[in-house]
């Protein structure tokens, strides 16, 4: 079963060199395997477990955070894909875990079927999306992992399982935000809801007014998010709101239609991608104009309003690269938040190119969701790769800890077991059901001892040693 990694999107194959989307994680893998049935997932397991050598699964690679990295074997699901078995009257729908959430869209789309939310992008796996907590926008949804109903797992010593709500639930309430700490996932059942459009409505609007407006702009739209440019007056307010089947609009939604090919084509190609990312070069070449280029994208921002099926209107293509730290605060500190933010950025040593970006979510009961038992606000910061973050990135991080920030486990940060575990009140349930299912960590890396901690909770307490925080290789 070893082979020559196939290529997918930004992994590239040559020398078995491992590297994320954002270019910020390199791993060499001692071995790589592209397994095809759940048999062949237990056998790579098992060999792996003969060599002595730790196992991660890869998703798309778009994780921030070197969660994925291994130098030992390297489990590339991506021919393990499609969807095994749906329920179109239930919307219960089993996907094999390497399926990405663009194929899933689509073939959901075929059967009268969606996901009932979705993040900004549409490259991750099924099983990487919700093993770090991926999340979209909106007051009264939760995040991916809220859709789950259950997996099939391959644990440690090489065996299939299935955990569910009512089997084996402690297993399932670990795996549903796992951090490919507990196996690997071979399918995920989700439950999907009936295909829905979404009419959406994108305007510039004064920042300071978005911020006062927050909670009756939450609570008024199924979907919204804004983002701002941190020396700009104007924030880019995205409201999504769900049409009923037919796309009879809400009374409160304006319904228009699907965007046109050459306009789709305009605005998410040639003005968000390439022509901002003209705007990054010039920035990144003469960092003392990026002030001045960044409240021209503020003042450039346009309005425009299409409908169109969800998981068309949920996406954007992004093809700028850049790197992002992301916190969930509890929704009531975000004002705080972000004053003080406002505050930092004109004073750091280097300028901020990319906007932040500002989301909601329904409190859930996932173990390791950061929206555990709380309403949560989602702030993400952002930076054109090659220009310098980590001043804004910790200036940010000693903000969000005055509110008890929990970091997304994919995008960078710095916390550790020790700290994790004062933000997680489930963080030792956790890890007594890891260390039930892979007592040796056999699906351990060094992400994983960091934030997880090496030892068990009946070891010497919540934290491992601790290792470098996520950075460039
Ligand atoms: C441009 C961009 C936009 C993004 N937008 C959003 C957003 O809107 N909302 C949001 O919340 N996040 C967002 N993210 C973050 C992203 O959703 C997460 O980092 C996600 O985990 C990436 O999925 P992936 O398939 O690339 O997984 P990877 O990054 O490859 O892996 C993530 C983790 O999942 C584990 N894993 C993967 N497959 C399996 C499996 N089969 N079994 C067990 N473990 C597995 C890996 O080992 C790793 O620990 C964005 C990232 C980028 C680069």
């Amino acid at each position: 079963m070893h082979y020559s990694p196939r290529r997918r999107g930004h992994q590239a194959p040559a020398g078995g060199t491992w590297r994320n989307w954002a270019g910020n994680v390199t791993a060499t893998p001692a071995r790589w395997a592209a397994p095809r049935t759940e048999a062949e997932i237990s056998a790579a397991v098992d060999d792996a477990a003969a060599a002595g050598l730790r196992v991660r699964a890869l998703g798309s690679g778009h994780s921030f955070t070197p969660a994925a990295a291994t130098d030992g074997l390297a489990l590339d699901l991506s021919g393990w894909t499609g969807i095994v078995a749906a329920d179109t009257r239930t919307g219960v729908v089993t996907v094999r875990s390497g399926t990405t959430l663009r194929a899933l869209g689509a073939a959901l789309d075929g059967l009268g079927l969606a996901m009932a939310n979705l993040g900004d992008i549409d490259a991750q796996t099924v099983a990487g999306a919700l093993s770090t907590g991926t999340h979209g926008t909106g007051a009264r949804l939760g995040g991916l992992a809220t859709q789950a109903e259950a997996f099939g797992l391959v644990l440690a010593d090489g065996s299939p399982v299935t955990c569910s709500a009512s089997e084996r639930p402690e297993l399932f309430a670990a795996a549903r935000v796992g951090l490919g700490a507990l196996g690997v996932i071979s399918t995920v059942t989700l439950r999907c809801v009936p295909a829905f459009a979404l009419a959406a409505e994108e305007s510039p609007e004064l920042v300071d007014e978005v911020i006062e407006r927050f909670d009756s702009i939450a609570a008024a739209n199924d979907h919204f998010e804004f983002y701002w440019f941190p020396y700009g007056r104007y924030a880019l307010v995205k409201r999504n709101n769900r049409l009923s089947p037919g796309h009879t609009a809400a009374p409160n939604v304006r319904a228009s239609r699907p965007m046109p090919g050459w306009r789709r084509f305009w605005e998410f190609e040639v003005m968000e991608n390439a022509g901002f990312g003209a705007l990054c070069r010039v920035g990144r070449a003469a960092p003392r104009f990026i002030p001045a280029l960044n409240r021209f994208s503020s003042a450039a921002l346009s309005t425009r309003s299409y409908t169109d099926s969800s998981y068309r209107v949920f996406v954007t293509p992004r093809r700028v690269r850049f790197v992002e730290s992301e916190y969930a605060v509890p929704r009531e500190s975000l004002r705080d938040v972000l004053a003080e933010l406002r505050q930092a950025v004109p004073r750091l040593a280097d300028p901020v190119m990319f906007p932040v970006e500002v989301r909601v979510a329904a409190a859930d009961d996932i173990w390791l969701s950061t929206a555990y038992g709380r309403d949560t606000a989602y702030i993400a910061i952002h930076q054109y790769t090659g220009l310098p973050y980590q001043g804004y990135f910790d200036a940010f991080e000693s903000i969000v800890a005055q509110v008890a920030g929990r970091p997304h486990w994919g995008k960078m940060h710095s916390l550790d077991a020790e700290r994790l575990h004062a933000l997680y009140p489930r963080f030792d349930d956790f890890r007594r059901v890891r260390a039930e299912v892979d007592p040796e960590g056999r699906f351990g890396n060094a992400y994983l001892d960091r934030v997880l901690g090496r030892s068990l909770p009946s070891d010497d307490g919540p934290a491992g040693p601790r290792t470098a925080p996520d950075g460039p290789p």
